[in-house]
């Protein structure tokens, strides 16, 4: 169960983002690829915690707030992504990184051994062709330290096109995210759709979440078929341009914006595709934050994903992975990271329809 023992440290947590919100420094936290190339914002104090350029759009993101120191010492900090991204377009230069400074020990310590639970229980929120998962901002990963880390999935669209209800559920709530509100702020995800799952993982509730849509088709209470239109691609709230942000929470309260999963373990992969997990770990075993790690696959080029940058994008409960790549073609794997000029490597084999999973162990 996930609900209650994290409830009241959520809401401690909330409470603290809410005033830093006021106060300290702020990132965007949901980009749209191309434009948010030509906007990044990065704000560094309460005097100057709005955009600095092109102000219509983008708006600010607090950063979780300051981590707790952590209680024993171990080594490893964070390690800096190097490398761009093959496909990404290069955004404009900001003032700081300013990505959080995680510590491995800050994260759980992975049990040695992996248990490879899947739940593929969702679709796609697009209908075929309408768009697709942009790649240099998924799911705890920054934009090479331009942004927060981010919660969720964002799929590049086009204004207007429809979203649709990954499964069967009850729309938990459709309109302005204000009253209630799901983001770190009121209006941080525009207008929203946020449905309760009829299905459940492990006894607990599972929601997906739809932000910064131009229009809500659907109604508070409602109930909808996988596949039912919910509303329109906008760009509503804190974005940068047209696009869809979707999330996975789970638990008894959506509203409580540390409730994520990473939604790639959660949709179901095309066919002749499968999914890939893993994790990056230093020698003691803890999950190291901020690693890049590639993947190249059989029939596509090299690509990457950073491990999750912070302990507000958490790892599902079972699988404690710190990265996920969805949609591989089924085949072989290399995936490989650095550090401290070692390059430690693993290959897996992508099953169809399957969950793979990898442990890369950083030298000391
Ligand atoms: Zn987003």
């Amino acid at each position: 169960m996930d609900a209650h023992p994290d409830r009241e440290r959520d809401t401690m947590m909330l409470a603290r983002c809410l005033m830093l919100a006021a106060g300290c420094a702020m990132l965007a936290a949901c980009a749209q690829p191309g434009i948010a190339a030509q906007s990044a914002i990065v704000a560094t104090s309460a005097a100057s915690a709005m955009p600095l350029q092109a102000p219509a759009q983008p708006e600010a993101t607090p950063l979780p707030p300051t981590l707790p120191a952590p209680a024993e010492k171990v080594a490893t900090t964070v390690a800096p992504a190097t490398a761009a991204p093959a496909t990404a377009t290069v955004p404009t230069p900001t003032n700081q990184p300013n990505t959080p400074r995680s510590l491995a020990t800050q994260f759980p310590q992975p049990f040695d051994e992996v248990e490879i639970v899947e739940h593929f229980l969702a679709g796609d929120p697009l209908p075929p062709g309408a768009g697709g998962l942009s790649t240099n901002y998924r799911y705890g990963m920054t934009w090479d330290g331009r942004l927060a880390p981010h919660h969720g999935s964002d799929y590049t669209s086009a204004l207007g096109q429809t979203v649709i209800a990954v499964g069967e559920g009850t729309v938990f709530y459709g309109g302005p995210d204000l009253g209630p509100f799901f983001g770190i702020k009121p209006d941080f995800y525009g207008n929203v759709v946020v449905i309760k799952l009829d299905v459940l993982w492990n006894e607990t509730d599972v929601y997906a979440l739809y932000g910064h849509l131009d229009t809500v088709l659907v109604k508070t209470g409602a109930v909808v078929s996988a596949g039912e239109v919910l509303g329109t691609v906008g760009d509503t709230g804190v974005a940068y341009g047209p696009h869809l942000h979707f999330e996975i929470r789970i638990g008894d309260d959506p509203t409580i914006y540390t409730r994520v999963r990473n939604p790639e373990l959660w949709l179901r992969p095309p066919p002749y595709h499968g999914v890939l997990a893993g994790r990056v770990v230093n020698a003691a075993g803890y999950l190291v934050p901020g690693q890049r790690v590639y993947y190249e696959c059989a029939s596509s080029r090299k690509r990457h994903v950073d491990t999750y940058w912070d302990i507000y994008t958490p790892s599902d409960r079972v699988l404690l992975e710190n990265f996920v790549a969805g949609n591989i073609l089924a085949g072989e794997c290399v995936v490989t990271t650095e550090w401290a000029g070692a390059r430690i490597e693993k290959r897996t084999l992508i099953e169809k329809g399957k969950l793979s999973f990898v442990v890369l162990t950083l030298p000391d």
